[in-house]
């Protein structure tokens, strides 16, 4: 079955589409500062890599896959200060992916899968919060691997694990994959490592990149990013994403 992208069908096109087999992937970013060195919308191109790998995955397995345009509009506090940065009420997110799930159940289409790149906490809670609701409602399944958590956090890069995962080594390995055109690599392989971990920030009260130890809106170790890791990284992440639904049939069906 060939991927289909909701936005470039017609409305009888996805009246056609087989709703047995359907699954709707919706990729999740932000425009937000991401170092120097990569664009606003690194996260969406990260999630857009994993939807796409995902989809093509899932795909292969004979399911119709309907690939949703991109979320960019959401909650980022910790890089709000950052000029180009653009951060929303959590609120707003959580009612949006309420909202589209329940749109896209209204047209039959019952599971919603879920490809996520933005890693801010806030975010991370309004995006959970919005697929409680959605579930709740009974009419809609979503599938949401939160890559933070278990056991998906174990299959990504040491760097990831370690929590020195904003505009690293991990994300512009992605970009050097999937955008290298908006990498700005003379900048890139001069930035010195910046190992503090956000996660052990978060943990400790911390609410901005800059409390965290990141005045450029980086950390990690860009400087050592490869194209051929951010290819391999996309790969996994798509894996993650079809094993995630993978499992949701399985439940589904039991
Ligand atoms: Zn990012």
């Amino acid at each position: 079955m060939p991927v289909r992208e909701l936005a470039r069908l017609t409305w009888q096109e996805v009246g056609e589409v087989e709703r047995e087999l359907g699954v709707a992937v919706l990729p999740v970013g932000a425009l937000e500062a991401h170092g120097p060195h990569l664009p606003l919308a690194t996260d969406v191109i990260i999630a857009e890599a994993m939807a796409r790998a995902g989809a093509d995955r899932l795909a292969l397995r004979g399911m119709e896959v309907l690939l949703l345009p991109a979320l960019v509009y959401t909650a980022a506090p910790f890089a709000a200060d950052f000029p180009g940065t653009l951060s929303l009420d959590p609120t707003a997110v959580t009612m949006t992916i309420t909202a589209v799930a329940e749109s896209l159940a209204r047209h039959d289409f019952d599971l919603l899968a879920i490809a996520n790149a933005h890693l801010d906490p806030t975010h991370l809670g309004a995006l959970s919060s919005g697929v409680e609701q959605a579930r709740q409602t009974g009419r809609v399944r979503v599938v949401f691997p939160d890559v933070t958590q278990r056991p998906w956090a174990t299959r990504l890069t040491e760097e990831f694990k370690s929590g020195a995962c904003h505009a690293g080594r991990y994300e512009t390995s992605i970009v050097m994959a999937a955008r290298p055109e908006l990498v700005r690599e003379a900048v890139q392989r001069q930035l010195p490592p910046n190992a503090r971990s956000l996660s052990t920030a978060i943990a400790a009260g911390q609410k901005s990149f800059v409390e965290a130890g990141g005045p450029r809106a980086y950390f990690g170790y860009p400087a050592e990013a490869t194209a051929d890791e951010g290819r391999n990284t996309i790969s996994v992440l798509g894996a993650i994403l079809e094993e995630a639904v993978m499992i949701e049939l399985a439940r589904s069906a039991g």
